[in-house]
């Protein structure tokens, strides 16, 4: 309920990129905006310095040995704080009208679940929540009557285009992907990619797992899982478009052919703003687009054989039964130890691959129906990733 026109805001994974564009909004119209928590994983002095900025009520760092430093920075405040896990959900469970959902990984499920369950309208980043906890997420939001608002600027895309039909005119959804930085490259190169060119993207500025993930096009797998969950259509109503400039973020196909997109600057306030206005629309913080200047606007298919995590995905998918949370926890692991520098980029995909048949394999395929089950399978699946990661890291290709 807005008070005097102010909503009060909590934004989860403050410190992070999609934070500090959620951060760069509010700032623009403080009169409009009441803050009541915030989170960061381990940048105290940044986080209190946000706190601080914005009066907050509460804010929580995910890393219970930093208690100490965060109190000492919020010294002679009123603003309470807390540590760990728990204090994280105290800050999602507290009471704001709108939250972002932006940590990252896994680790942001049991949060937005605390925001969905209170029945609040949360603008959701994190996709990878999403994609562990399947359609579960969703019900749940549903049962609280939550309203999930998508943040990832291909699903706000969708979400906007859709509003020109009605859902049993849509015929399919097209999500583009700018390719990575690795489009171009043959499959023995990408096999041998380093970090420093994983974390080169051509377009967009973000934290430093999902531009690896747009790298492998693990992004654009997981938001293939993210588009069927959010908006309940199957495999075969969602393709990816390579679509280098970033420009058309997605597309929305109705029956009589027409098909609708939604365009913008590679600039997340874009579909921030938007989630941050809705239902209404507020001013803009990003470049308007200038498509004269652009000139040109490039399509391409995309390759399921140079970048096999967007295929596995789609099999995740059809497979369902806690697929789609085995290759989201595989892939995490994956990351993390490319990021160690204990296994090469092509290995990425492998590990997602292997655990994934070695899970279907064991017989552990089974349908999730709580978030204890999903985060039961995230672990195990972690797990399993953890036995298969020596022999990968030995296998050359
Ligand atoms: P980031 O790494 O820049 O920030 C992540 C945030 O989560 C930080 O505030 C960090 O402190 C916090 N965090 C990390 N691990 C945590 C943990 N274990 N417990 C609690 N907090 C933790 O990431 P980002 O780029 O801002 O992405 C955030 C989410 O949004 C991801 O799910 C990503 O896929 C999604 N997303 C990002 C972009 C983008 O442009 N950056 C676009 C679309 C979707
Ligand atoms: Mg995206």
């Amino acid at each position: 309920a807005a008070h005097a026109g102010v909503r009060t805001i909590s934004v989860l994974g403050a410190t992070g990129s999609i934070g500090d564009s959620t951060m760069d909004l509010l700032r623009a119209a403080p009169e409009k905006y009441r803050v009541e928590s915030l989170t960061g994983n381990a940048n105290v002095a940044g986080l209190a310095k946000l706190a601080k900025e914005f009066s907050a009520k509460f804010v929580a760092v995910a890393d219970p040995a930093r208690l100490g430093e965060l109190r000492a920075a919020l010294a002679g405040t009123e603003i309470a704080c807390g540590a760990g896990e728990s204090a994280v959900i105290e800050a999602a469970s507290r009471p704001a009208d709108w939250v972002m959902a932006a940590i990252s990984g896994a680790a942001g499920l049991k949060p937005a679940l605390a925001a969905v369950d209170r029945g609040a309208t949360v603008a959701l980043a994190n996709k990878e929540c999403l994609v562990c906890a399947g359609d579960f997420f969703m019900s749940r939001a549903v049962a609280a009557g939550a309203r999930i608002l998508p943040a990832d600027s291909e699903h706000n895309a969708l979400f906007q285009a859709l509003a020109s039909g009605n859902r049993h005119e849509l015929t399919r959804v097209i999500i583009t992907a700018s390719g990575g930085p690795f489009r171009t490259w043959a499959a023995a190169d990408i096999e041998q990619a380093t970090l420093a060119q994983a974390l080169k993207h051509p377009n967009w500025s973000m934290g430093q797992k999902i531009t690896i993930d747009s790298a492998s096009m693990m992004n654009k797998g997981l938001e293939v899982i993210e588009a069927s969950y959010l908006f309940a259509l199957s495999p075969d109503e969602i393709d990816v478009l390579v679509h280098p400039q970033s420009i058309v973020h997605g597309l929305v196909e109705f029956a009589d052919h027409s098909v609708v997109a939604q365009l913008g600057a590679p600039d997340m306030r874009i579909p921030i703003a938007h989630c941050l206005g809705w239902p209404d629309r507020i001013a803009g913080r990003a470049a308007r687009l200038d498509l004269a200047k652009i000139g040109q606007l490039t399509f391409e298919a995309p390759d399921f054989v140079r970048f096999p995590g967007l295929r596995l995905a789609y099999d995740a998918l059809r497979t369902g039964n806690g697929a789609t949370t085995v290759y989201n926890a595989a892939n995490e692991m994956a990351v993390a130890a490319f990021i160690a520098q204990k296994i090469r980029f092509g290995a990425i995909a492998r590990l997602v691959e292997d655990t994934l048949n070695g899970w279907v394999r064991a017989g552990n395929l089974a349908p999730l129906s709580s978030a204890d089950d999903a985060i039961a399978v995230d672990h195990n699946a972690r797990k399993m990733a953890a036995t298969l990661l020596p022999q990968i890291a030995a296998k050359a290709s």
